[in-house]
């Protein structure tokens, strides 16, 4: 009797023991997970900054000459935001048709 009492005292030592080498390992990959998660986020922040901004003041490590000649000369549609060029002659977006 007592040396079943004392297995069964052992075993239950051993579930407390791998229960809480569980919840550890589960903080840890929690933790270990949501960095991956930040870091490929912020990635695709960053693509999606360096497509949009490509030609922008932006750019930091850019020197002047990587801005286009008169990139800021853009009329933008109010609507759609739609970009025509400075010489666009026409006096409502051909994309939406609001005025300009
Ligand atoms: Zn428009």
């Amino acid at each position: 009797m007592n040396d079943i009492g004392s297995m069964i005292g052992i075993l239950i030592i051993i579930l407390v023991i791998l229960f809480g080498i569980f919840m550890l390992m589960r903080e840890v990959m929690c933790w270990y997970w949501k960095i991956n998660e930040a870091v490929s986020l912020l990635k695709s922040i960053d693509n999606k900054l360096s497509r949009n901004s490509s030609n922008s003041v932006f750019d930091q490590t850019g020197t002047s000459s990587s801005i286009p000649v008169g990139s800021t000369n853009y009329k933008k549609c109010s609507q759609c935001s739609k970009l025509y060029e400075a010489s666009f002659t026409g006096e409502f977006c051909d994309q939406c048709g609001a005025k300009l």
